[in-house]
């Protein structure tokens, strides 16, 4: 009899939530879908397509037009099938088998499933009740923790508090001969990005994604490092981990950068509708986090029987111990939200 492995044996499919919800505050997507121009584009780049060939192993069109948009040089982006592949590319490939890689917690719960299924070693350095972590707390943690590797998201998710950029640098100068990986996958709807500089840096690599600003069905990431680590990233992938179809997607993506900038603008405003609305519901059992993200986290007592009954009104936001993280959406969701929150508390 064929046995699967201890560590695949009791593993189960990734489980987004499916059923027809009237509103879904859960995923951290945007609200805005792309222009009519913006998709007619794409329906022009997809029919010239020669289907027959292998695509582009660079996807070098879509990592020109990335580069462009954030002002770094293309020889310093590798993009991936989401930036969730280039986390598992990079605990994969540049962590041994029982080496340590540095966690945060909470923090996106990819890390500790890539770290599980790469034998590598989770060390987790829990943040308290108020969801706060200091860049010296993590130098500490590595270096105690003889880690060979520390990834986290700023703008975290599902906290949504950030490192400033004195932080970040701190961090990888300090641990200059430890792999820091810092998730920017909320950074847009923020202003403390180190991608600029993430070249600089022989350590570092700065993770982005297509996902929060309005194209998670498309299915890309990037990868911005300087020349070492890039040479062995694009070594690492697999060849054609980008299809043509998401190359062209994603190069369209990023040449529209009116359209970009501005939806950018509006899912921070909405942010800040939703931050400001969920304070003025004044319950003192509430604690509101200032937010960098697309999203929102609160903490409130019951967390758990909120979330519920949130969904058996159509309203799915994500829970997690005593929080709520709520996306940010459109004036008509937010406003159903509220008021089954206000009839719940
Ligand atoms: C959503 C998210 C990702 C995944 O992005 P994809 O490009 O959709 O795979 C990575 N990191 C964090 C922190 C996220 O919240």
């Amino acid at each position: 009899m064929y046995k699967l492995n201890q560590k695949i044996e009791n593993l189960l499919p990734y489980q987004p939530l499916i059923s027809d919800f009237k509103i879904r505050l859960d995923a951290n997507e945007s609200f805005i879908e792309p222009d009519p121009s913006i998709l007619n584009r794409i329906a022009d780049a997809v029919r010239e397509i020669k289907y027959n060939r292998y695509p582009d192993s660079s996807a070098g069109s879509a990592c020109s037009a990335f580069a462009e948009f954030y002002g770094v040089q293309a020889k310093y982006v590798t993009a991936g099938n989401g930036s969730d592949e280039l986390i598992s590319i990079i605990v994969s490939s540049f962590l041994q088998k029982g080496e340590t890689l540095l966690l945060t917690a909470p923090d996106f719960s990819m890390y500790s499933f890539y770290a599980h299924l790469a034998e590598v070693n989770a060390a987790v350095l829990n943040k308290g009740e108020t969801l706060d972590i200091t860049a010296q707390e993590i130098i500490s943690a590595a270096k105690g923790q003889n880690a060979r590797a520390v990834i986290f998201s700023t703008p975290c998710n599902p906290t949504s508090r950030g490192f400033n950029k004195s932080d970040i640098i701190k961090i990888v100068t300090e641990l200059s001969d430890i792999l820091v990986v810092v998730d920017e996958a909320y950074m847009d709807f923020c202003d403390t990005s180190i991608l600029e500089d993430a070249h600089k840096y022989d350590n570092l690599i700065v993770l982005k994604t297509c996902s929060k600003f309005g194209f998670a069905a498309v299915r890309l990431g990037f990868a911005v490092a300087g020349d070492k680590i890039t040479r062995a990233l694009r070594a690492v992938k697999s060849p054609y981990n980008i299809n043509t179809m998401t190359n062209l997607t994603g190069s369209i993506i990023f040449q529209n950068k009116d359209f970009l900038r501005a939806a950018i603008k509006k899912i921070t405003a909405q942010r800040i509708k939703l931050s400001k609305a969920l304070k003025s519901l004044s319950n003192k059992d509430i604690t509101v986090f200032d937010s960098c993200a697309n999203f929102v986290t609160v903490k409130m007592p019951g967390a758990a029987d909120i979330y519920k009954g949130l969904l058996s009104r159509g309203i799915a936001v994500r829970n997690f111990g005593n929080y709520l993280r709520i996306t940010a959406g459109t004036d008509y969701e937010h406003e159903c939200l509220l008021n089954a929150l206000k009839e719940l508390l």
